[in-house]
């Protein structure tokens, strides 16, 4: 699409899009139930199994489970698996995990479009036996030329007007494997000077010599998704079939081919409606492309945390519940638009501000001694686990002579007044524990500060110096003996540019800092933190844990606030 097209959809369209909890799909719904056109909203989600998913498809996800949910009907998961050559298990397994981890359930078993290639092959046979359908022997190339342009109409196949014996036996015989990969297709008899390019005589059916991961070798023929889909939705009772914009001139074939079978051409027959597909800034959602990125090595596999896929925002500690919200917050239309990414992340950081229990990382460490805190003691203090909810509890950290600080929280001079970290002769709080002041460093020989130096106030847990300083700044800590080593990987945008499917190769545009590892220290009571679980380390940002067998390892899911839209 041309950029200058895009609509930049910012977090400002929310509060119109999320009061919107009504769409035009819901009114057509709504207008069906009302004629008594159906009883029951039966809707689909219908993933090729051929990657990962990934955003756009969780807001199909959350459109199509959602709304049958909200109209108390049901929606069937249905793979479509009608092109062997890309597809696999694998995909199959984790496109189920996903659906089920966003909280959705389908009806009953799961389906596959290959569970009706019997039907499907009858349905094709019929459409000959009504002369509907034919075997087309024109190459590829000439199938192209012959279809003509915008402008000028096609030219009809020589093989159109063969007969439907004829027909029967040369389909017959490309289901026999008698014909080679590309030598005939089976294709739509409908109209080459149609406006809509799409049904200038459609193909149906192609040969394909490829092992099925379900059907293994039982076929040799596969139909096009055109002609699958509609039939696979009227099979299983389908109301409305919501897909995306790309598909809508394709609605001709979807209402031609049921309208041509008399099993399906029915006053219930399932009806096609498209919604504009999502698009976020600084991703991509083409299949093709995350595969690109993962091949390339850019990326370190389809759940790498900066893929935009459901597995990789799972592994970053986007929750379901977060992605659900965000579903709903950017709303249905069918304007194309550029969803700004900030949504997204509005979306987890209210959820894990509410719900992450607060813990404190030291992410760049420094070393601090206290010289007036006693040798060897350890003091066991207590601290809330949500400043806000007392139900979330309280957790105990540990205090002593020596701590870590980050290196960003320590200036030897305060640059200004306003500072409010810690500094020479300047006090801050210790989160949860004392005050502290800074006396002087030491350093090695490239002068890096290796040790700050500091004295305490005894007198100063949980209250203000009792004789009325005030001290406004607030560092996080934790205590060197007790604290653990962890990894800490920080990611940024995987890509520089808002709107990547603009450049043609990626590469130029890859973030070289999407992600940075540092190594710094956290709280006891990580040391079982579960997988993927969040917290929020005070200050630094929202954290869960990943599934590396290397120690701790942390995921920053998201920053505090929002630093880009400053
Ligand atoms: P392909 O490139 O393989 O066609 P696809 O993105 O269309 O990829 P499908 O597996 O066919 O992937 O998609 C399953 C469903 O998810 C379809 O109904 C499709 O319309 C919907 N979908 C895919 N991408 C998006 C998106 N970015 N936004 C909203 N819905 C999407
Ligand atoms: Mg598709």
């Amino acid at each position: 699409m041309h950029p200058e097209l895009w609509l930049i959809h910012k977090p400002m369209d929310q509060k119109i899009l999320a009061n919107n909890s009504t769409n035009f799909i819901r009114n057509v719904i709504n207008e069906d139930l009302s004629k008594g056109k159906y009883n029951k909203v039966i809707t689909r989600f219908p993933p090729e199994p051929n990657g990962y998913l990934h955003i756009g498809h969780a807001k199909s996800i959350c459109l199509n489970f959602g709304t049958a949910s909200d109209y108390k009907g049901y929606c069937n998961l249905r793979f479509d698996d009608t092109n062997p050559s890309k597809e696999d298990i694998e995909y199959v397994n984790s496109i189920k995990n996903d659906v089920r981890w966003l909280g959705f359930n389908w009806d009953k078993e799961v389906k596959f479009s290959s569970n009706y290639f019997d039907i499907f092959y009858e349905c094709a046979i019929e459409l000959i036996q009504k002369e509907l359908a034919y075997v087309c022997f024109l190459s590829a190339e000439k199938i192209r030329e012959y279809r003509g342009t915008l402008k000028k109409p096609g030219k009809n196949s020589p093989y159109r007007n063969s007969s439907i014996k004829e027909n029967l036996s040369f389909f017959e015989k490309m289901k026999l494997g008698e014909f080679k990969e590309g030598e005939c297709v089976l294709r739509a008899k409908i109209d080459m000077s149609s406006s809509f390019m799409c049904m200038r005589d459609p193909a149906l059916y192609r040969i394909r010599f490829e092992t099925h991961h379900q059907t293994k070798d039982n076929w040799c023929i596969y139909p096009m998704y055109d002609f699958a889909h509609c039939i696979g939705d009227a099979i299983e009772g389908v109301t409305h079939s919501i897909c995306t914009l790309e598909f809508q001139d394709n609605r001709r074939i979807y209402d031609w081919t049921l309208e041509n079978l008399d099993a399906f051409n029915k006053n219930d027959r399932p009806h096609q409606y498209e919604f504009s597909r999502l698009n976020l800034e600084y991703a991509t959602t083409s299949k093709r492309t995350l595969k690109l990125l993962i091949d390339n090595n850019y990326v370190s596999g389809w759940n790498d945390p900066r893929m935009p896929t459901i597995s990789g925002l799972r592994r970053r500690g986007y929750t379901p519940a977060s992605i659900r919200d965000f579903s709903e917050r950017i709303g249905v239309s069918k304007v194309n638009s550029l969803t700004d990414i900030s949504i997204l992340e509005a979306a987890i950081r209210d959820d894990l501000n509410t719900n992450a229990p607060r813990s404190m990382a030291v992410i760049d460490p420094v070393k601090l001694v206290i010289e007036n805190y006693t040798k060897e003691k350890i003091e066991l203090l207590k601290a809330p686990n949500h400043p806000q909810n007392e139900e979330m509890g309280s957790r105990e950290i540990y205090f002593g002579k020596e701590i870590y600080i980050d290196k960003a929280d320590f200036q030897e001079i305060a640059p200004n007044n306003k500072f409010k970290r810690l500094a020479i002769d300047k006090e801050v709080r210790l989160r949860n524990a004392y005050i502290i002041k800074a006396t002087r460093v030491a350093k090695d020989k490239e002068g890096n500060i290796t040790t700050i130096f500091c004295t305490y106030d005894s007198d100063t847990l949980g209250k203000n110096p009792s004789d009325g300083r005030k001290v406004k700044g607030v560092i996080h800590f934790v205590e060197c003996s007790k604290s653990i080593p962890a990894e800490f990987k920080i990611y940024d945008r995987l890509f520089l540019e808002a709107n990547p499917s603009r450049f043609e190769d990626m590469s130029t545009i890859i973030n070289p800092e999407s992600l940075i590892i540092k190594h710094g220290y956290v709280e006891p009571t990580l040391k079982d933190a579960e997988v993927e679980k969040s917290y929020q380390f005070e200050r630094e940002g929202y954290f869960c844990r990943d599934n590396s067998d290397k120690g701790l390892v942390f995921n920053k899911t998201v920053g505090l606030r929002d630093t880009w839209n400053q």
